[in-house]
């Protein structure tokens, strides 16, 4: 399994906010980008020190996305799929203008659909020696559907 930190709010609860894997961890970059997203909530302290939360599955890593087990999930419905990723990881990864509208964005995250941004994302994985599994989740109607269509403006 992965190690996870993260900076817990002012509760001592786990922040998926600030949460980071041992690999994105690694990188100064992200450290100021979970501190960031730590600025704009009102219970995590950006300053506040990164402590181990591996094994709380309800986190996600913050830039790649990446759960506890290494899974990212893929979403379906009857008609396609989506595969949930990060924009940090995306930018990242140097994919982020390559996306195309087809694929949905929601706050931090986009769905990248399956035919063709999804390949590229895992392409870019595996070029950066990255490895990844995915986890499905089917729903006849998924929400995702209703979310603004990817562009590089939020
Ligand atoms: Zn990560």
């Amino acid at each position: 399994m992965d190690k996870f930190v993260c900076i817990p709010t002012n509760q001592g609860t786990g922040t998926t906010e600030t949460c980071l894997c041992s690999l994105c961890y690694e990188n100064l970059e992200n450290i100021g980008y979970a501190r960031n997203l730590a600025v704009k909530t009102n219970d995590i302290d950006p300053y506040g020190d990164f402590v181990d939360c591996t094994g709380n599955d309800a986190l996600n890593c913050c830039v790649c996305g990446k759960n506890a087990d290494g899974i990212y999930i893929f979403h379906t419905d009857p008609g396609h799929g989506w595969l949930e990723v990060t924009r940090a990881e995306c930018t990242r990864l140097g994919i982020l203008d390559k996306i195309s509208h087809y694929s949905y964005q929601r706050g931090d995250k986009v769905y990248l659909e399956e035919d063709c941004d999804a390949a590229l994302w895992a392409n870019a994985k595996k070029a950066a020696g990255e490895e990844f599994t995915f986890d499905e989740q089917h729903l006849d109607e998924t929400p995702i559907r209703d979310y603004q269509s990817f562009g590089l403006d939020i």
